[in-house]
C-alpha cells in the first residue's frame, strides 16, 4: 500500500477477503490512529533496500493492520502507477510524495452538487443588448450551465456583467449534475481550412496518433505559422481513435486565447487542470479524467499525474519554456516527464516550439525524435524585421531608459494608429535603491538580494522570499534624509516614462502583479485584441503565444538583461524569450518591426535575433557545450545544502564534498556558495555532479546520499540537502 507521504517505500496491510483488492484500488488504511488514503501498489517502489529506514523489516502477517475501506474512486491505472515509480526513481524522491501529486483530491469526499447559469430564454425581458452581453449569451449557446467566473472568462467580460444579466432576468440558475460537466469535443466540427504546408504536417501527426505507439516528435515552425491549429488536428485524430489527449501549456492562467481556439475547432471547451483549481472543480475533473468523460485535458505540468485510463496523445506546447521545470517539492521537468508518460501509455508525444530547446534539437539530430516543420507564417504574414539599437551610440536622456530611435519608432507606430509593445522582464519600479550619501544598497533581511521598489504600492519587496517593507525616508545606514534613489528600471518606471513621452497613448501594463489571475489577464488580452489599447508595457507575460493582429512594433528595453550571470543556458534562454516576444509583432497584414536596445549588438544572441538565424545560433551553443559534456551532451545534478547558519552550511557542504563520488566520466564541482547565498534566512551552498551522457546519475547520487547520511549524526540538525536532477536554475 503506497501512502501519499515521504516514507521510503510502501507499507503492508491485511487485505479483506472480499471485496478482493486489486492494484490501483484507492483505500482507507489506519496510520498512527488516523485513517489515511492509500493506493494498492504492485511494484518495487524504486528505492533500494539500503535506503529503507531502520526497523522497516517485513511485519509478520498476523500483526498486519487491516485495510479500513475501499473507496468509491476509479482505480489508478497501471500506466500512472508505473509513472509514479519512474518519476520517484529518476528524481530521487520518496514515491509517496509523487503519489501525493497524483492524488490531488480528497478522494473520499462525495462529488458536490452545484449550480451554474444558463440562458433564461425569456423574451419578455427588455434590456439593452451590448456586445459584452451578447458574448455571454454566445458562451452559453451550447446549453451547458456555467459558473460566474468561468462564464466571465469565456466571454471575456467582468463578472459584474454576468451578475447584472442574472438580475435582469437574462440568465437563470440551473443545477449542474455532479458528474462530468465536460462537453464532448467534436473532431468533425468544422475547423479552419489548413494550408498545404499545414495539411502535410497534420497528416503526419494523424499518422503518429493512429499508430498507437510511443514516438516522440518535434513540431517547430516560425511564430504565427499555425502550429497550434495544426496540432489540434492530432488532437482530433486522437478523439477519433476514442482515446484521451493531454495538452500541457507553460502558463495555463494565460491561455484564454488558446481555449477560445480550442472551442472554435471542437465546439466545446476542454477540461482545464492547474494547481489553482477550486477543490470542487478539481474533484470533478479528476473523476471525469479517470472515467474517460474528459476526452481532452489542457493543463499545467501537474496534469501529467491525472489518471487517464487511455491516453492517446501528449502535446507539450512551448516545450522550451522553463516554467515546465518544477523546483519546489518534487523537482521534475514536465517536458521530459511527458515523454516518459507517453512511453508508458504507448502513445505519441509532440513537443512544440518556434525555438526548441537544445535538448530536443539534439534528440532530433540523433534520430530519437521525429521532426516536423512549418516554414512560413500563416496567411502570408511576414516575419518582423529585427534591428539592434546600440545604446552607446543612442543613449537615452539622463534618468530615462528609452533611446531616441525607439521613441521615434513608437511615436510613428501610434501615429499610424497601430499598436506598440515595450518589453522589460522586470517587475516593479526599480531593482535597486541606493543611498546617494553613503552608497548603502537596501538588501532583503532574509536573502542575498536587493529589494525591488514597487512605487504604486509604496513598498520595497524581495522577489525571492516575499518580504516587504515601506520605502524608508532616511537611509537605514547613514540616516541621511531624502538621499535614497532608485537605480535602473522595472516596468512601472518604463510606464511612467512612456506616459510623459506619449501622453495621448492608451497604455496597458501586463505583469504578474498587475494582472492577478486568469480573468484579469483574459480581459487585458481582449482589450488589446479589440484595439482599446495603443501601447502595451509588460514583463514576460507578453511573450506568451498571444495573437494581436494590430501590433506592429515591439521594443525590447533591455535585451542584455538575461545574459548576466554564469547560467549554462542564459544565452539560449535569452534568444528563446526575445524571439518569442518579437514574434508578437506583425502577425496580420501590416509588417512588424522589432527594436532591441543593447550595449552589445555584437553578442551572438543579438546577431542571431537580427539575422533571424536560430538554427545557426543553436549549432554554436552545441559546439560550446559538447566538449565539456555539459547538457544535453552530459548529465548534471545539483545538490543544494542549506542550514540556519553559515558555519553549519559550510561544514555540511564540506562533508558532502569529502564523501563525493569519484570515477571515470564523472566530476564533482564545488562546494561553493550558491549565487543566492542566503534565501529565506537559510544559508546555501551548492555542489554539482556532472557526468558523461552514458553514465546514470541516480545510482551515484543514491550512494552519495547514503554515505552522507552515515555522517548525519555529526551534522547539525538544521542542515538539509536537496537534490535536483537536470537542474534548470543555478541560483
Ligand atoms: P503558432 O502557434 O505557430 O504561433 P498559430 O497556430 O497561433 O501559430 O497561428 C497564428 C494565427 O494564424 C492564429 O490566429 C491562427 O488562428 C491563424 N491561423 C493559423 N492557421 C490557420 C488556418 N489554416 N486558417 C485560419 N487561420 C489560421
Ligand atoms: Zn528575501
Amino acid at each position: 500500500m503506497l501512502l501519499p507521504y515521504p516514507f521510503a517505500g510502501a507499507f503492508d496491510y491485511a487485505c479483506p477477503a472480499s471485496p478482493a483488492l486489486e492494484p490501483g484500488d484507492v483505500v482507507l488504511v489506519p496510520l498512527n490512529r488516523r485513517a489515511e488514503v492509500g493506493v494498492v501498489w504492485d511494484a518495487p517502489d524504486g528505492l533500494p533496500a539500503d535506503l529503507l529506514p531502520p526497523g522497516a523489516a517485513p511485519v509478520p502477517d498476523g500483526k498486519l493492520k487491516p485495510v479500513s475501506a475501499l473507496l468509491d474512486v476509479p482505480r489508478m491505472p497501471a500506466s500512472l502507477r508505473r509513472f509514479v515509480d519512474w518519476v520517484a526513481g529518476y528524481t530521487l524522491t520518496p514515491p509517496g510524495l509523487v503519489l501525493a501529486m497524483a492524488l490531488r483530491i480528497n478522494a473520499a469526499q462525495p462529488l458536490p452538487v452545484t449550480t451554474g447559469w444558463v440562458r433564461s430564454g425569456s423574451n419578455s425581458v427588455s434590456v439593452r443588448s451590448t456586445p459584452a452581453r451578447n458574448r455571454v449569451l454566445q458562451a452559453l449557446a451550447d446549453g451547458m450551465p456555467r459558473g460566474t467566473a468561468e462564464l466571465a472568462r469565456l466571454a471575456g467580460v467582468g463578472s459584474g456583467v454576468v451578475r447584472g444579466m442574472a438580475e435582469a432576468g437574462l440568465l437563470r440558475e440551473q443545477e449542474v449534475a455532479a458528474a462530468p460537466s465536460f462537453g464532448r469535443p467534436d473532431p468533425d466540427h468544422v475547423g479552419p481550412g489548413l494550408s498545404a504546408d499545414q495539411e502535410r504536417v497534420a497528416a503526419a501527426l494523424r499518422g503518429l496518433v493512429q499508430a498507437r505507439r510511443f514516438q516522440a516528435a518535434l513540431l517547430d515552425g516560425v511564430t504565427g505559422s499555425g502550429k497550434t491549429e495544426t496540432y489540434l488536428e492530432a488532437v482530433a485524430a486522437c478523439l477519433a481513435e476514442g482515446r484521451q489527449a493531454l495538452v500541457l501549456l507553460p502558463e495555463i492562467a494565460l491561455s484564454s486565447q488558446w481555449l477560445q481556439r480550442f472551442q472554435r475547432r471542437f465546439g466545446v471547451e476542454p477540461a482545464v487542470w492547474h494547481s489553482d483549481l477550486g477543490s470542487k472543480r478539481r474533484r470533478i475533473t479528476w473523476r471525469a479524467v479517470a472515467g474517460g468523460e474528459a476526452p481532452v485535458v489542457v493543463g499545467a505540468r501537474s496534469a501529467l499525474f491525472l489518471p487517464f485510463p487511455d491516453l492517446g496523445l501528449v502535446v507539450v506546447d512551448e516545450e522550451h519554456e522553463t516554467a515546465f521545470k518544477q523546483e519546489d517539492g518534487v523537482s521534475y521537468h514536465a517536458r521530459d516527464m511527458a515523454v516518459v508518460r507517453a512511453r508508458l501509455a504507448e502513445a505519441p508525444v509532440l513537443l512544440v516550439s518556434a525555438t526548441p530547446s537544445l535538448e530536443t534539437l539534439t534528440n532530433v539530430e540523433t534520430g530519437r525524435y521525429r521532426h516536423l516543420s512549418l516554414s512560413v507564417r500563416h496567411g502570408g504574414a511576414r516575419l518582423p524585421e529585427v534591428a539592434a539599437v546600440d545604446l552607446r551610440d543612442h543613449p537615452p536622456e539622463r534618468g530615462r531608459f528609452l533611446s531616441p530611435p525607439l521613441i521615434e519608432a513608437v511615436a510613428g507606430t501610434l501615429h499610424r494608429a497601430e499598436q506598440a509593445m515595450l518589453f522589460l522582464n522586470r517587475r516593479g519600479y526599480a531593482p535597486l535603491t541606493l543611498c546617494r550619501a553613503c552608497g548603502h544598497r537596501i538588501q532583503c533581511p532574509n536573502c542575498t538580494a536587493w529589494l525591488v521598489e514597487h512605487r504604486a504600492r509604496r513598498q520595497l519587496a524581495c522577489h525571492h522570499c516575499g518580504h516587504t517593507e515601506a520605502v524608508p525616508v532616511h537611509c537605514p545606514s547613514c540616516r541621511a534624509e531624502n538621499s535614497l534613489t532608485p537605480i535602473g528600471p522595472g516596468v512601472e518606471r518604463i510606464t511612467e516614462e512612456a506616459r510623459t513621452t506619449f501622453p495621448d497613448a492608451r497604455i496597458l501594463v501586463m505583469a504578474s502583479d498587475t494582472l492577478p489571475g486568469p480573468t484579469a489577464a483574459a480581459e487585458a488580452v481582449r482589450r488589446i485584441a479589440e484595439r482599446e489599447v495603443d501601447l502595451v508595457i509588460g514583463t514576460q507575460i507578453v511573450a506568451k503565444g498571444w495573437h494581436f493582429p494590430g501590433l506592429t512594433l515591439v521594443g525590447v528595453v533591455d535585451a542584455d538583461l538575461g545574459l548576466a550571470g554564469g547560467d549554462l543556458r542564459a544565452a539560449e534562454r535569452t534568444v528563446q524569450l526575445l524571439h518569442q516576444v518579437a514574434g508578437r509583432a506583425g502577425r496580420a497584414e501590416q509588417p512588424g518591426r522589432v527594436l532591441l536596445q543593447t550595449y552589445s549588438p555584437e553578442h551572438p544572441v543579438m546577431q542571431a535575433l537580427v539575422a533571424g538565424d536560430f538554427a545557426r545560433f543553436m549549432e554554436r551553443e552545441a559546439e560550446q557545450r559538447r566538449p565539456g559534456h555539459w547538457p544535453p551532451f552530459g548529465r548534471l545534478a545539483a545538490l543544494i545544502v542549506s542550514a540556519d547558519t553559515a558555519e553549519a552550511a559550510d561544514q555540511a557542504a564540506a562533508a558532502l564534498g569529502r564523501s563525493a563520488p569519484t570515477g571515470e566520466g564523472l566530476q564533482v564541482l564545488g562546494p561553493a556558495p550558491a549565487p543566492l547565498a542566503i534565501l529565506r534566512g537559510r544559508h546555501r551552498r551548492r555542489l554539482l555532479l556532472r557526468t558523461r551522457r552514458e553514465v546514470a546519475v541516480q545510482p551515484i547520487l543514491r550512494h552519495w546520499m547514503t554515505a552522507w547520511r552515515a555522517l548525519a549524526p555529526t551534522v547539525p540538525r538544521s542542515v538539509q540537502v536537496d537534490v535536483d536532477v537536470d537542474p534548470v536554475s543555478f541560483l
